[in-house]
């Protein structure tokens, strides 16, 4: 079995086959080519080359940024603006002439790390990435959860739990509401509340080396970040009590933010003991084309997807 996973990205767009082991047949990239048509090109050009590597065809899944309606697969908030509104699992299900399946970068994480990465053997996995946004990605048994609304594991747009008085009503996010977790605890929010507390604007790599060495300042943004993500997590595990949680993004580097999570998270479930592995993702920035290549893994789906439609 060969499956195909195209990784839709703002800059490149990359596809992988993938053995039933997880091992790579095939991968190639090429640029987003920056509009609709050229895109769905785009990708049935790299899925012929991917599958002209692996020697046969393969089932197709497709990870982008942004959110995806589950029924129509029209997307939503893509940072590719010109899918917006665009049926564009639809469309390429023509293109390719079998059905193709489509799930946001977070979900593909979250997937692929449940599948053989970090959580692999969890019975339940939440993924979170910590880079420029945040998201979030629920699996339970190795398959991936995304509601009837396709909207389980978004983290990113509940609001901050137990604000301070200072933390109220917090930033204006993009999606319309305040003080969503994306405003604080993405690489964008530790930057953000650097600037607000400092009036100095920094990477959040030059704060990071800050707090790593001493700078009161970056100590303290440090501080609020890692005790505002402790707080974020204490949610979900109240709500789905993961066995795992992997983190993914750039922040998910920083192994500071392991020591210290447990004993921000533990006082605030609701349980007299929380014991959970938080992990770094152990793929990388290739969670998104594998996670997207397991978007089918059941053999009996993907027979039927591999079936070539009218
Ligand atoms: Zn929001």
């Amino acid at each position: 079995m060969i499956q195909v996973g195209i990784d839709f990205g703002g800059t490149k767009v990359e596809a992988a086959a993938l053995d039933a082991q997880g091992n790579y047949l095939a991968r190639v990239r090429a640029p987003n080519p920056g509009a609709y048509d050229a895109a769905i090109e785009t990708v049935r050009d790299l899925i012929a080359q991917v599958e002209q590597q692996a020697g046969g065809r393969g089932t197709i899944g497709i990870g982008a940024p942004g959110s995806i309606s589950p029924t129509t697969g029209v997307m939503r908030n893509a940072n590719s603006v010109y899918l917006n509104g665009r049926t564009f699992r639809e469309d390429l299900t023509v293109a390719l002439g079998r059905e193709v399946r489509l799930a946001n970068d977070a979900n593909c994480l979250a997937l692929s790390e449940a599948v053989d990465g970090a959580a692999a053997g969890a019975r339940v996995a939440f993924a979170i990435i910590l880079g420029t946004g945040c998201g979030g990605g629920l699996a339970v048994d190795g398959r991936l959860v995304e509601g009837p609304n396709g909207v389980a594991g978004e983290w990113g747009h509940i609001p901050l739990p137990w604000p301070t008085p200072q933390e109220t009503p917090g930033p204006r996010c993009w999606c319309g509401q305040h003080g969503c977790l994306e405003m604080w605890v993405s690489g964008t929010g530790l930057r953000h509340d650097f600037a607000a507390a400092t009036g100095v604007q920094a990477t959040g790599e030059a704060i990071i080396a800050g707090f790593r060495q001493g700078e009161p300042a970056a100590v303290a943004a440090f501080e609020r970040y890692v005790d505002r993500l402790g707080r974020a997590i204490a949610v979900l595990v109240n709500i789905a009590d993961p066995d795992v949680l992997v983190i993914g993004g750039g922040l998910s580097n920083v192994g500071e933010i392991y020591e210290r999570l447990p004993a921000l998270v533990a006082p605030r479930v609701f349980s007299d003991r929380w014991s959970a592995r938080i992990a770094p993702a152990r793929w990388g920035d290739a969670s998104g084309v594998r996670g997207a290549a397991r978007l089918w893994n059941d053999p009996a789906d993907a027979q039927a997807a591999l079936k070539v439609r009218a």
